[in-house]
């Protein structure tokens, strides 16, 4: 999906300055993602990814029965570029406060020591090796998602660019039937609503490619029973709704902006409507994915 930079800077500065006027958010997490984002930017105007021919891609039978074009563990990145980001990511925390600060301390010694070897990060990431990420989770204690936040951020430039280059390949006659990402597989992290006839869309977790999905249906199970699909919203997040499903007890927020002066940005919605993850939790409902920010 082509974007104008330019554009998407002011609406995340926009949309970030919003956040800061909630006074819910610390001060420096608000920071940070404002700063991770900036740098996400300018690593994706420099990424490179080479051109994915057709034949390594799926079959175009196997595809209409809901398989991805590219499973996530054969996904190209750009090493220098991510190499690059992961470390400008490893300072920003450095910089940043208290427990954060004292995680990348404390991976930046992994790193110099080689205990940690930042390819293995990134493969683990791609390959979604829990018994990878596990151990460091319990080991930077007071900041346990902080390695998962430095892979997924510094990876999304070159996979949403790699995305790109495989969503071509998607026949523009294509009508998706599935709640997963037909790129790569993995489940939305949100959605929001577009157009007259509020058309859903979703943001793919992994790769972040846009699709549209069958708006009465799971995204999760596939659950079409209308009496299984509820939705609940509280007035505390206007623009906000959360479809839960009664099969497999998942939950999705739903981002509707129509009748708003706002814009969607997939990854800050996310954050925005935080409360509605707890709500929803509250009632017994879970969530597949981390948020967009590894927590
Ligand atoms: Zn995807
Ligand atoms: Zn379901």
């Amino acid at each position: 999906m082509s974007r104008d930079p330019q554009r998407e800077a002011r609406l995340i500065e926009k949309k970030i300055a919003g956040l800061r006027g909630r006074g819910f958010f610390p001060k420096e997490l608000l920071d940070l993602i404002e700063e991770a984002m900036r740098l996400q930017r300018d690593a994706s105007e420099h990424v490179h990814i080479p051109e994915i021919s057709r034949e390594v891609l799926a079959p175009a039978d196997t595809t209409v029965q809901g398989a991805p074009l590219l499973v996530r563990e054969r996904f190209i990145y750009d090493e220098d570029n991510v190499n690059t980001l992961f470390d400008e990511l490893l300072a920003l925390a450095l910089r940043s406060w208290g427990p954060l600060a004292d995680g990348a301390n404390h991976i930046s010694s992994a790193l110099a020591s080689g205990r940690l070897v930042k390819r293995d990060i990134f493969s683990a990431y791609l390959t979604a090796d829990e018994t990878f990420f596990a151990p460091w989770r319990h080991e930077l204690d007071n900041a346990p998602m902080l390695l998962d936040f430095l892979a997924e951020t510094s990876l999304v430039p070159s996979l949403a660019a790699c995305a790109a280059k495989v969503a071509v390949h998607i026949p523009t006659e294509h009508e998706w039937n599935y709640g997963h990402c037909p790129v790569c597989g993995q489940h939305p992290l949100i959605a929001d609503l577009r157009g007259k006839e509020g058309q859903r869309y979703l943001t793919c977790s992994f790769c972040r490619h846009e699709y549209r999905a069958k708006r009465l249906a799971c995204v999760f199970c596939g659950e079409e029973k209308t009496e299984k699909l509820q939705y609940f919203s509280s007035k505390d997040e206007p623009g906000y709704q959360v479809h839960v499903c009664e099969s497999c007890k998942h939950y999705l927020k739903t981002a509707d902006f129509r009748e708003y002066d706002r814009s969607s940005i997939p990854v800050l919605d996310d954050l925005e409507s935080l409360t509605l993850d707890i709500l929803a939790r509250n009632k017994g409902y879970g969530r597949p994915t981390l948020s967009a920010w590894g927590f």
